[in-house]
């Protein structure tokens, strides 16, 4: 059988992708190894409209998150189950400096939308500790993304358009007319193999950053689940009584393992947004392929046009991806340009660096 795209992993930039790619019109087959530490898997599946320390609106969170709403909507019509939950975030003051800035920010007209409620002062809410009170922000929530991604695969498995198993490079055959793989056939191949991008033989020359991270999931009867917490971690209500915890950060150990000093960390954390008691029910780790800057790799392979790369989502694939695949997919069909952002030609130095050494080992 002779595919329009084969898509090689099934995380969040897969998934999104080859759904877009199917809606489009294009016949598909997906090949992933099912991972269950993927960082799909282990994401609290946060959108959060607010990048972090730098009191600044997230990266195109008016293009981003409208996109997502609709696409994770439109899933949860097709799957018949809720998957993505609307909740505001209740961002905590730590300091009384964190107050002033924000209170300023929220007086900007940009932000207005964004912005629910301030506080400064404490709600009063019994189990959570804010002296400085907070700022609730609204449009954001979370996904259930590993039950996303498993509806999704249902899908791909009982079409026969997914193989459950690990892509071998060593069976890909470039041709005129785009791939072969194993006696299969297709006009185009993308990789979305999340951190594991950095053995690609095609694309290792991109700076994929892999950053590992550790999320806890705790059992705590006195929260109010009506919102998620941020205050050094998010706290997102996954389930009754049940909150995940996230994340940590780790550039230097990109290994999988869960720690003592991340379990540490998170506990910390937590125990400074409320004092209640609180039992851990889960612990994992997954590696992020985060970017130096901050912005996804997306695009057609400089020397090998049957080739192309959706990847470096790093701590934002939930609210990212479902625009991104939209725009790949577009650019795949000749029908648009990807954003010059996003567009890994902005690499392109580092790739003739890249074939120049590769030139001089032989
Ligand atoms: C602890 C933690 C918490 C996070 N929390 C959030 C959050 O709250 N909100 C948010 O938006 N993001 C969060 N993220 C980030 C988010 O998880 C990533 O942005 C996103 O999952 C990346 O998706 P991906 O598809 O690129 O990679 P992955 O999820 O890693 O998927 C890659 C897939 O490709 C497969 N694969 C790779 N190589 C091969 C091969 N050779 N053959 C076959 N299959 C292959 C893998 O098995 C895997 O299934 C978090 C990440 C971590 C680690």
């Amino acid at each position: 059988m002779n595919y329009d795209f084969i898509v090689v992993g099934h995380g969040l930039a897969g998934s999104t992708l080859a759904y877009t790619l199917q809606k489009r019109g294009h016949q598909v087959l997906v090949i992933d190894e099912p991972k269950p530490n993927s960082a799909s898997n282990v994401a609290a599946g946060l959108v959060n409209p607010v990048a972090g320390k730098r009191f600044a609106k997230s990266w195109m969170a008016d293009t981003f998150i409208p996109f997502a709403d609709k696409f994770y909507d439109e899933l949860e019509e097709r799957f018949k189950q809720p998957l993505f939950f609307h909740k505001p975030i209740y961002k905590i003051f730590s300091t009384i400096e964190e107050q002033n800035t924000w209170m300023a920010k929220s007086a900007e007209d940009s932000w207005s939308e964004y912005i629910k409620a301030t506080y400064t002062q404490s709600t009063g809410e019994g189990a959570v500790q804010d002296p400085y009170g907070g700022i609730v922000i609204s449009k954001g929530g979370y996904l259930l993304v590993s039950d996303t991604l498993r509806l999704l695969a249902q899908e791909l498995l009982q079409t026969g358009n997914m193989l459950p198993e690990r892509f071998e490079m060593e069976a890909l055959q470039l041709t005129e007319q785009g791939v072969s793989y194993k006696g299969i056939t297709a006009n185009h191949l993308v990789f979305c193999e999340g951190y594991q991008l950095v053995q690609n033989p095609y694309f290792k020359w991109l700076p994929l950053q892999p950053t590992k991270g550790e999320v806890l999931e705790v059992e705590n009867e006195i929260f109010n689940a009506s919102c998620i917490y941020n205050k050094a971690v998010y706290v997102v209500p996954v389930v009754e009584g049940k909150y995940k915890i996230g994340a940590t950060y780790n550039w230097r150990e990109a290994d999988e393992e869960t720690t003592p000093s991340g379990k540490a960390e998170l506990s910390e954390k937590f125990e400074r947004i409320t004092a209640a008691p609180y039992k851990v029910t889960g612990h994992w780790a997954g590696i992020r392929p985060a970017v130096r800057d901050r912005h996804p790799l997306l695009g057609v392979h400089p020397a090998h046009k049957q080739l192309s790369v959706f990847n470096g989502l790093g701590s934002k694939g939930v609210v990212m991806a479902p625009y991104l695949a939209e725009r790949l997919a577009t650019a795949l069909e000749g029908e648009g340009e990807l954003l010059p952002d996003v567009h890994i030609s902005r690499y392109l130095s580092l790739y003739y660096e890249y074939i120049k050494q590769q030139s001089q080992q032989l």
